[in-house]
C-alpha cells in the first residue's frame, strides 16, 4: 500500500534570538541577554568587558557592576570562565563597567 511517509514538519520554529535568556553569575536571576553585562574570556585567554555582546569566546554574564563584584568574592567568574582571574583583571574590568555605567547616564 502506500508508504508516504513524509517527513513531518515542526510546528515549533526554535528559539529567537531576542529571547535567550541568561543566567547571572552574581545573584543567579535569569534575565534577557540584553540586559546582562557581558565578560567575554577571547582566545588568547585575556578577559574584559563585551560592551556590544558580539565578541567571540567564551562568555559570563552578570546584572550589574554589585554583581560583578559577588561574582568575583565567590570566584564563580573564574568557574564561568574556566581560567584564574588575575586580581588586575577584575580591577580593570570593573573600571571598564564603571566608565560604561557612566556613559549611559549620560
Ligand atoms: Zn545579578
Amino acid at each position: 500500500m502506500g508508504t508516504s511517509s513524509k517527513h513531518q514538519q515542526h510546528a515549533c520554529d526554535g528559539h529567537p534570538a531576542s529571547q535567550r535568556v541568561r543566567t547571572c553569575i552574581g545573584c543567579g536571576a535569569q534575565r534577557q541577554k540584553d540586559d546582562l553585562i557581558r565578560i567575554v574570556k577571547t582566545s588568547e585567554g585575556e578577559i574584559s568587558y563585551d560592551a556590544n555582546g558580539h565578541s567571540a569566546g567564551r562568555g559570563a554574564y552578570v546584572c550589574s557592576i554589585d554583581c560583578f563584584e559577588r561574582a568575583r568574592a565567590s570566584h564563580r567568574l573564574d568557574r564561568a570562565l574556566k581560567i584564574k582571574v588575575a586580581d588586575q583583571d577584575y580591577e580593570m574590568i570593573a573600571d571598564e563597567l564603571r566608565r560604561a555605567r557612566l556613559s549611559a547616564q549620560g
